[in-house]
């Protein structure tokens, strides 16, 4: 069992260098000295969360509350150190100046939960004095990142991608064995258990016979774009599924067998770790019902209907893909997507229910009956999915399925479902499997603006923001800069300033969300054209759909985002639901390039 000193040094090699590789090196040494135990808790902790993406634990601790707490103990000098220091980890290190013992690893996690259980009235001030116990039992370096850890700025940089990487060095020298990682982690997203899988006896073994369980999610497979109808006909020369494209939220419906045990139970196979022992997936209580983001969020309480629904429909268990979408039953017409996104809140939700009811509409199903079914083939898992529906009131809906090798049919299927007010259609392999988390041309979507220059919006990462002039001083920010995706190097890169397509409201909204996440100086895993430089720099973690007219090359500047800029961008959408890396990449905007 190791140290939370040595996680913290951990932690400081990883911030001190700037190259992925060398991060993935430290990251492979640490998974040689971590145990079992050790290595989930660090795998989530390095990531500054106690649980995996989908368990909602919250610490719900503010920044100023805590400065509150430790001026009580430690003066006035804690806001001045705050100031200068920038970050109230670097502040809380130069308060603490203990010759401790320091505390152990998973102490230091046990700590981190209690403040994450306590809640009701008069917990704040519960958390705080947890928080302030623990740091004075801390040398600096440690009280530095567990300070961090609980107000949200850790940000290491360190991506599930990368601790992937780590694990394939720790076993066989090098990345060759990411493919073996990507496909557990596709199919049981929780890092912490892979993590700890890597250590076990005969881990490839182990890592491959990885399989879904009903409850954690699977990484959802993505889609890739086409220019025209006929690269349909290139990429499937015989025939082709053509599903509607629904324009909603991605929601993975979990339905949790009778008979099936504890969470806790199925994924831990009753091994002694730390989580189980702390209960991170609530009780031996099985939940019936669990649906999840594509950003592998739980949403299960937003949607009681879908969730009702997918209790009362067949199957004993099962995991099905679809998209929620507003739906007006009397009108039978679809709702905006803008509608139907304020369906995704905490509170207030029956009432938004009745104004905004939605429909979960399937298109795939990946574990049936206490059974993964991934690569059983697209058509044949629909036959699947198909015979879980029987007629009558639901809000889970099938999606309907053509199979054509015409490439005329699918423009009138399109058509039809653009008149129906939904966004275009998704063209998918007969014949391909699930395969998590992948995106290729086994499954195309196609949108209403096929016919434009710009065949598909685009998703960039906010990196920055400049300070506006004239007209717009008055809100302190005038345009956005915008970058895409590498996902070689894991960089963010500048592609385009955007200024357009916002409203004097929505300035003052996303100044204020970009002011949460500034940054002094440019973060490693960023790059940015020299004419670029914004005024304010913030951390890679918004992102954005932009539209433009069409995608330009600028040779002079091909060292960043190889010289890919946007003609004419507008802002569509602030803070998508979406990982930073989730948005578009250089690869996926050369192709949109005509
Ligand atoms: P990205 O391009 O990164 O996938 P996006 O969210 O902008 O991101 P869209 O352009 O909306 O993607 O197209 C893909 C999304 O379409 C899927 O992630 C899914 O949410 C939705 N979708 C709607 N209908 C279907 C369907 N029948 N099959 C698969 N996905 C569908």
């Amino acid at each position: 069992m190791i140290s939370f000193l040595k996680a913290s040094e951990i932690f400081q090699s990883i911030e001190s260098i700037s190259s992925r590789n060398e991060m993935t090196v430290i990251l492979a040494e640490a998974v040689r000295v971590l145990d079992e135990k050790d290595i989930q808790v660090f795998s989530y902790l390095v990531q500054g969360r106690v649980a995996p993406m989908f368990i909602p634990a919250e610490y719900n601790l503010s920044e100023k509350g805590l400065i509150n707490a430790l001026s009580n103990v430690y003066g006035n000098e804690v806001s001045v150190l705050r100031k200068k220091e920038g970050d109230l980890g670097s502040a809380v290190e130069k308060l603490v100046d203990h010759k401790t013992k320091g505390l152990s690893l998973i102490g230091v996690y046990e700590a981190l939960w209690t403040v994450v259980n306590s809640q009701g009235s008069g917990s704040v001030d519960i958390k705080a004095q947890i928080f302030l116990n623990t740091v004075k039992q801390m040398s600096p370096l440690e009280a530095r990142y567990f300070t961090r850890i609980i107000v949200g700025s850790l940000r290491l940089g360190c991506s599930t991608r990368t601790l992937l990487d780590a694990f394939s060095m720790f076993l066989v020298g090098d990345k060759s064995k990411r493919d073996v990682m990507d496909k557990a982690y596709g199919s049981c997203a929780d890092i912490g258990y892979i993590a700890s899988l890597v250590k076990e006896d005969n881990p490839l073994k182990h890592l491959e016979e990885v399989v879904p369980i009903p409850g954690i999610p699977i990484l959802s497979r993505l889609v890739e774009r086409v220019k025209s109808f006929d690269e349909v006909k290139d990429r499937f020369p015989s025939t082709f599924m053509v599903q509607p494209k629904y324009d909603g939220l991605r929601c993975q419906i979990h339905k949790i067998g009778d008979s099936q045990k504890s969470l806790s139970e199925r994924i831990w196979f009753g091994r002694q770790t730390a989580p189980s022992h702390i209960d991170m997936f609530g009780g031996v209580q099985v939940p019936k019902v669990k649906l999840f983001t594509r950003n592998l969020e739980d949403i299960t309480d937003m949607f009681p209907e879908v969730v009702e629904s997918a209790i009362n429909m067949g199957g004993d268990s099962f995991i099905l893909d679809s998209e929620v979408v507003g739906w007006n039953a009397k009108e039978k017409k679809f709702l905006s997507y803008q509608d139907t996104m304020t369906r995704r809140r905490k509170y207030g939700i029956e009432e938004r229910q009745q104004n905004i009811p939605v429909n979960a509409f399937a298109f795939d199903v990946m574990y049936l009956d206490g059974k993964e079914i991934l690569n059983r083939k697209t058509g044949e898992r629909f036959e699947n999915l198909e015979k879980l529906f029987e007629k009558g009131e639901s809000s889970i809906q099938l999606s309907p399925v053509y199979i054509t090798n015409e490439v005329e049919e699918l423009r009138e299927l399109f058509k039809e479902y653009i008149g129906m007010g939904l966004e275009g259609v998704i063209v998918k392999d007969v014949d391909g499997g699930y395969s998590p988390g992948a995106r290729d041309f086994e499954w195309i979507k196609i949108k209403k603006s096929i016919d434009n220059n710009l065949v598909d919006t685009v998703d960039l990462v906010v990196l920055g923001y400049y300070l506006g002039s004239g007209k717009r001083s008055k809100f302190g920010i005038g345009a956005i800069l915008g970058g895409v995706y590498n996902p070689d190097s894991e960089t963010y890169e500048s592609v385009t300033k955007i200024g357009t397509g916002i409203t004097d409201e929505q300035w003052g909204t996303i100044k204020g969300r970009l002011d949460t996440i500034v940054v002094k100086e440019k973060p490693k895993n960023v790059a940015i054209e020299g004419i670029m430089k914004p005024d304010v720099f913030v951390s890679p973690e918004v992102v954005i759909t932009v539209d433009a007219d069409e995608v330009s090359v600028n040779r002079k500047s091909e060292s960043v985002a190889r010289g890919l800029s946007l003609r004419f961008p507008r802002l569509i959408e602030f803070d998508r639901d979406k990982n930073p890396e989730d948005a578009t990449t250089i690869d996926e905007l050369l192709l949109m390039k005509k």
